[in-house]
Order: C-alpha cells, then sequence, then structure tokens
C-alpha cells in the first residue's frame, strides 16, 4: 500500500510539468518483445511483455488491442468486406492470406496466487482482455502474450514478395485510450492508424544474411549495415563486385553464424516498424548529428544511391527549422514494397527515391509520428498537414511550379516540352475544385471508412486537406503562421493531438477567432465565390485618386478576400475585405493613376469561380493529346486541324475549336470546306452546368450544318449517382431535336454487295423534330459489370417537322471479364409505334449495326464514300448481327440477342511483330441472333457466329499521338456463319459458311 503510494506520487510529480495547464494526458505503454522470423514457412512467432500505465482519470476494467494482420485472415474480414464494395479483392488467392494467432495470455504479477493465464477474446482485429482487477488512475499493469503470425504475402502496406519482408501494423498493440475513451476501431479498408506513445524494446531474429532497419536504435546485435554498405558511386562494374563479394563473404559467415539477432530500442513513438531483405544496399547520411540510414534494393542503384541521404537530409533540416528540432536518435528511410509510400516512427518506406515522396513519408513522422492524431477520424491533420508541408518546401525549393522543371525538362520529349503544365499548386486545387464542384462533395473532417468511395477519402484527407493549411496561412499571414508551426511543436510534439488542440494554437498565436474558418472548410460542404462590383474612381482636387471598389459575395461560403489595385507607376497595393457580408466594399486613395483591379489576385480562397475577378485571360494552344491543363485565370482553346472525305464534298478541310474553363463553359466550334462541293460547313456546341438544378445537372446547345444537314439540339443531363465512383451510375438526359436534310446527295451510304458497291439511301428528305428521353444505368461488383440502356423518341409535326412517329429502344447488357477467359451478353429490343410510312432511315433500325443518325456522330461515317464500303465497317448498336453487312434493309422492328467469349492472347510469330504498333491483342467467338421486322412488315429470323481478334493500343507520349490519339481499339470479327445469307443478283443465296469480315474501332458491344 505505502509502495503503491509512493509510487503514485512519483507518477504524479513527473506528469505534473509535462501535461500541466490543459488537464491533458495520455497513456503509456512499454513493448518487450522478442520475434523470430521463418522465411521457410513465412512465419514470425514471437513473445511481448507489455507494462500499460494508465495515467488517465478513470479506472480501466479492460483493455484492447489491435491485432491488424487478422483484417487480411480471408475474404470475411471487415477489411475484405470493405474492399469487396470498392470491388477489390483483398486476398486474390487463400495462399495470400495472413493472420496472427495468440497463443497464451498471461497477467503478470508479483503477486503469485494471480491468475497465471487469463481468457480473452478476438473479434476481427481486436482482442479484448477484462482485467483481474480494476486498474485505477496511476495503477499499471504487467502482461505477457505469445504469438505467431502467418506472413501475408504483401498486401495494404505490409508482407513480403520475393525475400523481402515489410512488417508494418504486425504485432499486438495496445489500442489508444483517450479522453473520448477507448479506440478500439477495427481494420478498415479506408484510412490508416492511431497509436499510444511509449518505449519499444524489440530482439528481432532473422536469418543470418538478412539485412534488417527498424524504428529505434540498434542496443544489441549487429542489423548487418556494415556489411552491404558500398560506394556506389563507384563505376557500376567496381561495386557491383565488391557487392556480391560482401554477400558471398556473408553467405560464408551464415555457415558458422545461421542467425542474426539484433536488439532496437525506441523512446516516445507510439508504433514500430521494421523491414528486412538480404538484397539490400546500405548508405549512411546525417543531420546535425543524427544518422540517416538508407537500405534499398542493390537494382535500384541507379536511382538512390546518394540522393536519398541527401533528400533525407534536406528533409530533416526543413521540419527541424520550419518545426522543431526531430526529436529521434535516427532516420531510416528504405525501399518498400508498396506502390507509394509508408511512414513509420523514425522509419518510412518508399517505393522511389522522388524527393517529394521522401519530404512526404518524412514529414509523416512529424504529422502523426510526433503529432499523434488520430488518423481514422482526423485524416486530414496529418495527410493535409504533411502534403502541405512537402508542397510548401517544393516552392520554396523550386520555385512556383513546385517541381524540378530543369530536370523534368531534360528528360521531356518534344511534346512534353511544349505541352503547358500548371504549377503543383493549380493542379492540386483545379482536383480541389473539381471535386468540390461535382455535386458529391464531402466535409474534410469524417471517419476515413465513412466516406462514399476511397476518392473522397483521399481528396479530402490529401487535396482539401493541405489547401486547408494554404487558406489558414493566408488568413493569418505568413509570420504568424510559422510562429503557429513552432508553436504547434512546442506544445503538442510526441502528444495526442485533435482539430481543438491545433485551432486553440493557432487562436492563441494569431489572437484571432477562427472558429468559423475551422468550422467552413473542415466541417462543413460550403463552396466560395466572389465576383467584382462597381468600380468608381475620382480624381479630387489635390490630384489624388479615390477608387471605391464594390465586392459580391455571391455563395454562403466566406473568407477575407484581397483587393489588388495596379498603378500606372507599376506598384500594387493591397487591401483586404473581410468577406463577411453580401456586399463589401474597399477604397483606395493614391497619387498615381489606378491601372487594374483584381480581387483575390494569387487564387487564394479557393472561389469556385474566378470569372469577375478582373484576372481572365483566354490562351490558345494546339490540341495537345493527354493536356491537361485547366488553370484558374484562364478559359483555354485548343484548336487542331480536321479534315476527312465524302463522294458530295470531296475532301473536306477544316478547323476544330474546343474553349472549356476548369472543364465548365465547354464551347466548341468547328468549320470545313469542301474541295468538290465548295460547301462550308460549320458547327458550334455549348455546355454547361444548370445552376439552378444543382452542380450534377448540365445542359447542352448545339447548333449546325454539317455534310448537307441542319441540325439543332437542346439537351438537359441528370446525373442521379451516389458518388463519383459508386457502384451505381445512372445519368438520364432529355433532349430536343430539330434536323432537316437540306442537300440530298448526302442522303446515301454505300454497301459492298455480293461482289459490287451499291449506293443506298439512309437518311431521308425533310425536317424531323424530336423530342427524346436517354436512360442509362451501369453497375459493377467484383467478378461482372452491368448496363442498361432504354431511349425513346417522339417526332411530331411541330416547328416544320414531316414525320410522326414513336421510337423506343433499349439495352441489357452483362459482362464477366477475365482475361483468361469472359463472358460478354447483350439483349437488345427496339420498335417504331404507330405509321410506319412516317418512318425515317435515319432512324429505322438496323440489323448489322448502329442507326444512320447514330453513324452521323462519326465524322468518318457521317456521309456517302466517308469509308471504303470494302471496309465493311461495324458501328456496334441496334441487332448487331455482324454478319448482315450486306443486307442494309431498314427495319421497323428487332430483338436481338449477341454473346461473346473473349479471352486475352498473344499471338504467336506474328503478334511478336505486331504487338508495338497493335497493341494487346484479345480473341474472341462470338453468336447472334435476331428477329427482324423491315417495313414491308416482313419478319426474318437472323443468325450469325465467328471469330474475332481485337487489338488494343496505348499510344506512348509522342509526338505522332497527334494523329493516332491515346489510346486506340482495332476490332477484326469474321461472321464465318449466317443463318440467312443474301440472295445475289442471279437469285442464287450466298453460302452459309463463308469467309466474311468486318472492321471497327470499337469492341462489338
Ligand atoms: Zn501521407
Amino acid at each position: 500500500m505505502e509502495k503503491r503510494l509512493a509510487f503514485l506520487l512519483v507518477v504524479l510529480l513527473l506528469a505534473a510539468p509535462l501535461y500541466a495547464g490543459d488537464g491533458y494526458w495520455q497513456q503509456f505503454v512499454h513493448y518487450k518483445m522478442e520475434v523470430k522470423l521463418d522465411p521457410a514457412t513465412h512465419t514470425l512467432t514471437g513473445t511481448s511483455s507489455i507494462l500499460y500505465r494508465n495515467n488517465s482519470p478513470n479506472t480501466l476494467d479492460k483493455i484492447y488491442m489491435y491485432l491488424y494482420p487478422n483484417g487480411f485472415r480471408n475474404n470475411e474480414t471487415i477489411l475484405a468486406k470493405e474492399a469487396a464494395k470498392f470491388f477489390v479483392k483483398s486476398l486474390p488467392r487463400d495462399e495470400a492470406a495472413g493472420w496472427i494467432d495468440i497463443n497464451q495470455f498471461r497477467w503478470l504479477s508479483e503477486n503469485a496466487d494471480a491468475t497465471p493465464v487469463s481468457a480473452f477474446k478476438v473479434d476481427d482485429s481486436i482482442l479484448e482482455a477484462a482485467l483481474p482487477k480494476p486498474l485505477k488512475p496511476g495503477e499499471e499493469i504487467r502482461f505477457e502474450l505469445t504469438f505467431t503470425s502467418k506472413v501475408r504475402k504483401f498486401q495494404g502496406r505490409a508482407g513480403y514478395r520475393g525475400t523481402q519482408y515489410d512488417f508494418a501494423q504486425w504485432y499486438p498493440k495496445l489500442c489508444v485510450y483517450d479522453e473520448e475513451g477507448w479506440h478500439n476501431v477495427p481494420l478498415h479498408y479506408l484510412g490508416e492508424f492511431y497509436g499510444e506513445f511509449g518505449t519499444f524494446d524489440m530482439t528481432i531474429d532473422v536469418p543470418f544474411e538478412y539485412i534488417v532497419g527498424a524504428t529505434g536504435v540498434v542496443t544489441d546485435g549487429d542489423p548487418g549495415w556494415s556489411s552491404v554498405e558500398v560506394d556506389t558511386s563507384l563505376n557500376d562494374s567496381d561495386w557491383q563486385k565488391k557487392y556480391s563479394e560482401m554477400k558471398k563473404a556473408l553467405a560464408e559467415q551464415a555457415k558458422s553464424t545461421p542467425r542474426r539477432r539484433v536488439s532496437f530500442h525506441a523512446e516516445d513513438v507510439h508504433d514500430f516498424a521494421w523491414i528486412t531483405s538480404p538484397d539490400f544496399v546500405y548508405e549512411k547520411g546525417s543531420y546535425d548529428g543524427i544518422p540517416i540510414h538508407v537500405l534499398f534494393r542493390d537494382h535500384a542503384k541507379q536511382k538512390w544511391s546518394k540522393v536519398v541521404t541527401e533528400r533525407g537530409r534536406r528533409s530533416l533540416e526543413w521540419l527541424s527549422t520550419k518545426f522543431g528540432r526531430y526529436p529521434y536518435p535516427q532516420l531510416t528511410i528504405t525501399h518498400g514494397l508498396l506502390g507509394g509510400g509508408m511512414e513509420y516512427p523514425m522509419l518510412v518506406m518508399n517505393a522511389s527515391e522522388s524527393e517529394g515522396l521522401i519530404l512526404h513519408e518524412v514529414g509523416h513522422i512529424y504529422f502523426f509520428g510526433i503529432f499523434g492524431n488520430n488518423e481514422q477520424k482526423e485524416a486530414w491533420l496529418d495527410e493535409g498537414f504533411t502534403s502541405f508541408q512537402t508542397r510548401w518546401y517544393m516552392e520554396t525549393r523550386y520555385g512556383k511550379m513546385g517541381y524540378d522543371v530543369a530536370t523534368a525538362k531534360k528528360n521531356a520529349n518534344w511534346l512534353q516540352r511544349h505541352r503547358p503544365e500548371l504549377t503543383s499548386n493549380e493542379s492540386n486545387r483545379g482536383f480541389a475544385q473539381y471535386y468540390m464542384n461535382s455535386g458529391f462533395n464531402e466535409p474534410i473532417t469524417r471517419y476515413a471508412y465513412k466516406y462514399s468511395d476511397g476518392l473522397g477519402y483521399g481528396v479530402n484527407a490529401y487535396t482539401k486537406g493541405s489547401i486547408f493549411f494554404e487558406m489558414l496561412r493566408y488568413v493569418v499571414g505568413e509570420e504568424t503562421f510559422e510562429k503557429i508551426c513552432k508553436e504547434y511543436f512546442n506544445r503538442w510534439a510526441l502528444k495526442h493531438v485533435n482539430e481543438d488542440r491545433f485551432r486553440q494554437v493557432c487562436e492563441d498565436v494569431s489572437s484571432t477567432d477562427l472558429g468559423w474558418f475551422f468550422k467552413q472548410w473542415l466541417h462543413d460542404t460550403t463552396t466560395v465565390d466572389y465576383s467584382l462590383g462597381k468600380i468608381s474612381k475620382q480624381m479630387a482636387a489635390n490630384g489624388h485618386w479615390q477608387i471605391i471598389v464594390e465586392v459580391n459575395r455571391n455563395d454562403r461560403g466566406v473568407m477575407p478576400v484581397d483587393v489588388e489595385l495596379a498603378q500606372s507607376n507599376g506598384e500594387k497595393l493591397v487591401s483586404r475585405w473581410d468577406g463577411m457580408a453580401e456586399k463589401g466594399e474597399v477604397v483606395f486613395t493614391t497619387r498615381q493613376e489606378p491601372r487594374r483591379i483584381t480581387l483575390d489576385p494569387h487564387d487564394q480562397i479557393m472561389d469556385k469561380n474566378r470569372i469577375g475577378h478582373g484576372t481572365m485571360r483566354v490562351e490558345f494552344f494546339p490540341d495537345y493529346p493527354r493536356m491537361d491543363y485547366e488553370p484558374p485565370d484562364a478559359y483555354v482553346v485548343t484548336l487542331r486541324p480536321s479534315g476527312w472525305y465524302n463522294d458530295v464534298d470531296g475532301a473536306r478541310f477544316g478547323l476544330r475549336a474546343r474553349g472549356t474553363y476548369r472543364g465548365l463553359r465547354n464551347l466548341q466550334l468547328g468549320t470545313w470546306f469542301g474541295s468538290r462541293s465548295s460547301e462550308l460547313d460549320g458547327y458550334f456546341q455549348f455546355n454547361n452546368r444548370l445552376g439552378f438544378l444543382g452542380t450534377r445537372t448540365t445542359y447542352t446547345l448545339s447548333a449546325s450544318k454539317v455534310e448537307g444537314r441542319i441540325m439543332g439540339e437542346t439537351l438537359l443531363s441528370f446525373n442521379w449517382s451516389r458518388s463519383l465512383t459508386a457502384q451505381v451510375q445512372s445519368n438520364m438526359q432529355i433532349g430536343f431535336n430539330y434536323g432537316k436534310l437540306d442537300e440530298s446527295d448526302y442522303g446515301f451510304r454505300k454497301f459492298d454487295i455480293d461482289g459490287g458497291t451499291l449506293s443506298l439511301k439512309d437518311w431521308s428528305d425533310g425536317t424531323v423534330s424530336s423530342a427524346f428521353i436517354n436512360y442509362s444505368v451501369t453497375s459493377r461488383g467484383m467478378n461482372w459489370r452491368s448496363a442498361i440502356n432504354w431511349s425513346a423518341r417522339y417526332a411530331g409535326e411541330f416547328l416544320g417537322g414531316d414525320s410522326t412517329f414513336t421510337k423506343v429502344d433499349g439495352s441489357v447488357r452483362l459482362w464477366w471479364p477475365s482475361p483468361k477467359l469472359g463472358l460478354y451478353v447483350r439483349g437488345y429490343a427496339g420498335s417504331f409505334i404507330g405509321d410506319e410510312k412516317q418512318i425515317t432511315l435515319q432512324d429505322a433500325f438496323s440489323a448489322f449495326g448502329a442507326t444512320s443518325r447514330e453513324q452521323f456522330q462519326s465524322s468518318y461515317l457521317r456521309s456517302v464514300g466517308s469509308f471504303p464500303a470494302e471496309a465493311h465497317y461495324h458501328l456496334p448498336g441496334g441487332g448487331n448481327l455482324r454478319g448482315y453487312f450486306d443486307q442494309p434493309a431498314p427495319l421497323r422492328k428487332i430483338f436481338a440477342m449477341n454473346v461473346e467469349l473473349r479471352r486475352d492472347q498473344q499471338l504467336p510469330l506474328l503478334g511478336k511483330l505486331l504487338r508495338p504498333v497493335l497493341g494487346n491483342s484479345t480473341i474472341s467467338a462470338f453468336f447472334d441472333a435476331g428477329r427482324a421486322t423491315d417495313l414491308t412488315e416482313t419478319t426474318n429470323n437472323l443468325a450469325d457466329a465467328g471469330v474475332g481478334i481485337t487489338f488494343k493500343s496505348q499510344v506512348p507520349d509522342k509526338w505522332y499521338s497527334f494523329f493516332l490519339g491515346t489510346d486506340y481499339t482495332i476490332r477484326l470479327d469474321f461472321p464465318i456463319w449466317v443463318s440467312d445469307p443474301i440472295v445475289k443478283a442471279d437469285g442464287k443465296v450466298d453460302d452459309e459458311m463463308k469467309f466474311r469480315y468486318v472492321l471497327s474501332f470499337q469492341n462489338s458491344f
């Protein structure tokens, strides 16, 4: 009793100066662990003795532990089920699984009577154990557990691949108990971690040839670094030779010393990670006396050698200067197995040597490591902060572009050098704006696994999260912000942080109430939109100018907004309005003549629409392939020459222009000239969001005179999906179309029939005025996809319409894709209702494929002679009966079904030659069947069958992608058998079995 009281006093005395003032407390845990790896069975066995001290003011009656490896036990875990919702199979194969089994759990006590073995409960990845007796405030408890873990094949940040093992979230780890209680949250698919600060004494036992890197400093044994430390700046063969000699020596030594045992000690960390492989090369650097250990796989030498130690040093220097001195005795940067990078205290696992990645992951040793936030609940506090500080560093080092432009340009080809690029800040903000205005915006603060998709989690934690800190810097000012960073470190390093604690620091340092700012940007989905109003300028009698600038707030969100006045002498004045009211005024008085007024000149306030800021310009570019350039202050217009051929116009030459402001206010213009017809054609389309119907509704207006047809269309598009990447996506369009065949020469199409080319009319004379509705819903599961389309068109005698008909059609597609053997099924039905004499040729169904109205959308299929008839071009649609390219009867009604089996198959011999040009190939076997009723009410049952091959090619990012596009598909189908072959001119029926072919640039369906 006395002893306990004395202990309590010591604890309280120790705790008092550390956590004084705000009643803050955190639990303490000390792990002593011995683990042994058996690579032959991918098994890790271990014993962990744990001391847990209750620093909370509450009495605890149980404890919880994370057993994260259990999230990968099978496909029934919480993680696996959530992954499945996003169509990710967390365990592609059973043998990839991994888990951790607790063999024994004992409370350790000085009192020998205490129960030696204890009951515990494991549910998914959480262990729960009732304490033998209540643990009062200030008391501590010791327990020991032994465990066996089957290491999984690399998946979700950890596991093995080849001979390398990445150990992350791998051991029985105390759940955090804080002022909110226990955080016994199992492993989810989205989101990261939360850990209890403490001390780790770890002894790791691996085969002798394995080199080890870990959280902590080596206290006993040899991690093997010096035995694989080579000077990789020597020429390649020299260091390789040295390295293989060293590895030979290791193997030799392993004969007498089969195992390597190395101990690491770490304090003030809330996690412990380690990595081991026999193929690591070691390099050492340092920052201000702090060693930096780098372990990378030998093949990566070219990229990692020397630069990683230097980038690590710069990271520590930057973080130590901006926030506070790196508090740990070492930094280890390792070559991890995962795709990006992942952070642990004192150790990061990175896929590459990228400078930004190193800054980001080492930055995480601060934001989550030193500032131990709950990453599940407030991911912005670690991902947002570190993404922000990475960009801050990169902009400080490389200027406005935010990346190493010189090196990037040096390695770029002609196209990449000429294509305009956004600064990294602009692309970050552009992406955030796109998401925030998509109609699917979610707030920055939300439990990771509660986001509707991975996109929502990612864009909020990283993209919007990092902009939050930039805007905070803008609101409080640069100098104050830097003070905030330092004070945050002073107050909260090596403790648990959260929004309130960070906000308190910001408010204390800036002496400003920032409640509105944190609420608006972290908890709401409000957007911000300001614009300049009336500007009046007057020259007073004394020669001074007075300029009054009105600013309007057009949205609910508020931000202080800068107004900049550029004067005739080039000087700029800036004045800030608090932005709270609906209208505000900024007044400038100056001797100089005012030249230009701009609002939020440096794009600081996340204004969703910078039109009306006095900053807008128009930029013109060639239509570069893969151009991703939507700057905040420019309407971007791309131009490309355009042309094709048809029999009426001859060669067509023209120009096509597309304009956009960040994916909105999209304008398309085109003009062509026919060399034979001397016809001048033109085309116009405008598309934008329809404000009052919400951000997911757009309208499109278009008008054209193209290849003998005059058209006008208005269209409304609705998106009813639940999120941008939801399993079910549904869209509807309603519209009105006016169309007139102005020049009937164009209304034909050529067909290759019975060995000759026949020109047949495929577009009716006169005017069709119609209203239409299209509805589509696509949905996907882990192994299947489906799509349903339905549409109706009503043509009437309004606006000069000559035809009256009602047409309905729809299709259902289902497919089970698989590279080995995929099954694709399509059903289609379409019919005209009413008087068939009114049916227009362009709307009539086709057994073979798409209608003429649909073909009109493709410039190369539009008019007579535009594509060689002998190619038997197949535009998918209608009955999709591929064998009937030579029987083009317009249909009044059709039912059809298409079945296709596909297998990814590289062709032997020929394939090797063609692959660089044609890409990967898929072979298929198909069967099409349908029942077609033509305009004379004759009904035929039709079927065909055959095989096909499809090539899909990704065009490299080089100049010729101007002509080829970014990717293309070439499909050749051979409908060898048709049930009803054509009746030839001589009255004989063609063969059922015959070599036939069709060509297409699209999949069959
Ligand atoms: Zn991160």
